[in-house]
């Protein structure tokens, strides 16, 4: 009786291996570093050591699993399984994931990028239930994105559709990580927020008038500010972090509201930064929305915090095969 599924989270800092029922409730979890610097033989050796571990844990044999999930970072071909060499994961140069997974274990594996898997388990299991049109932002180190399409990631031509942090706003802005400049991803990323609010402290302390809670609160050193002080000196009112606040979400609706006339979606759930600021940065982006988005999509669509949190990663996998 094959009821049962794993799901292989795969990261730049850590590997987990799950097991969960057909349901997706997850019944047992392995975590392991990735130790990226010893290279894929290394990584490939323990996920396929994890993946036995779980399933022993769980209290299965291992013909009761029917597939393996992987959620790994990107580029990756989803129907050769292949994976390009991610900027996380040095030395995994055209690595064939899928086919070693499957002649490991001689089950079927399905492989995805880890910003359309987590938007298709917010899809099945989270903020996305019962949505047909529903676009995932992740908001942290970087700005990414899935797009999930009565109920089918939607991949485009080679798997490189949904990179939503790229769209260009502002043509002479700052320097994105992809090479361009004045990306959404280069100005609302917790790094780009970060950079912001440093530049901005720095200004007050020239022009003889710092006001602010965010050089005490990151420790006196301008450097240390990062996203969450900002968020954290909002909450306090603070007039500097508002108007970072205001301007991030400025931004975001403006890239959000983009989006929105496109793909016409039910609702854009948005993770990390998102769920940790809630309305003081939800309510500014709904409003440039309702502002730049044309009138009909911006009616039907809802913008909300992603539901799944620290689950969001096995659940990922999870979904790519329940
Ligand atoms: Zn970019």
């Amino acid at each position: 009786m094959k009821r049962h599924v794993v799901g292989i989270d795969i990261g730049g800092t850590k590997l987990a291996t799950v097991v969960a029922d057909s349901t997706g409730h997850i019944l047992n979890k392995v975590r392991k570093p990735t130790l990226a610097e010893r290279g894929p033989e290394y990584a490939l050796q323990l996920l396929f050591d994890m993946v036995r571990e779980t399933v022993v844990l769980a209290g299965l044999e291992q013909k009761a699993i029917s597939a393996i999930g992987v959620s790994c970072g990107g580029p990756l071909d989803t129907k050769t399984g292949i994976v390009y060499s991610p900027p996380n994961l040095p030395g995994w140069d055209a690595l064939p994931l899928k086919t070693q997974l499957e002649s490991e274990f001689q089950i079927p594996v399905t492989i995805e990028n880890d910003a359309n898997a987590s938007a298709l388990a917010e899809y099945r299991f989270g903020g996305g239930r019962g949505y047909n049109a529903v676009l995932y932002m992740t908001m942290s180190t970087g700005i990414g994105g899935g797009i999930v399409l009565d109920g089918q990631v939607y991949h485009g031509a080679n798997d490189s559709a949904g990179e939503v942090g790229h769209q260009i706003l502002v043509p002479d802005g700052p320097r994105c990580g992809c090479g361009k400049r004045g990306c959404l991803e280069a100005l609302c990323s917790g790094p780009a927020i970060a950079r912001r609010a440093q530049a901005a402290v720095r200004k007050q302390l020239i022009d003889g008038n710092a006001s602010t809670v965010l050089l005490d609160l990151a420790g006196g050193r301008i450097e240390d500010i990062k996203s969450e002080h900002v968020l954290e000196a909002g909450r306090q009112d603070d007039v500097l972090a508002l108007q970072l606040v205001e301007e991030t979400a400025y931004y975001m609706g403006w890239g959000i509201a983009n989006l929105v006339n496109i793909l016409n979606p039910d609702i854009v759930l948005l993770g990390t930064i998102a769920i940790a600021a809630g309305d003081l940065l939800l309510d500014p982006i709904r409003k440039t929305v309702s502002e730049f988005a044309m009138t009909r999509p911006a009616e039907a669509v809802k913008i909300a915090p992603a539901q799944l949190g620290d689950a969001l990663g096995d659940l990922a996998a999870v979904a790519l095969v329940v």
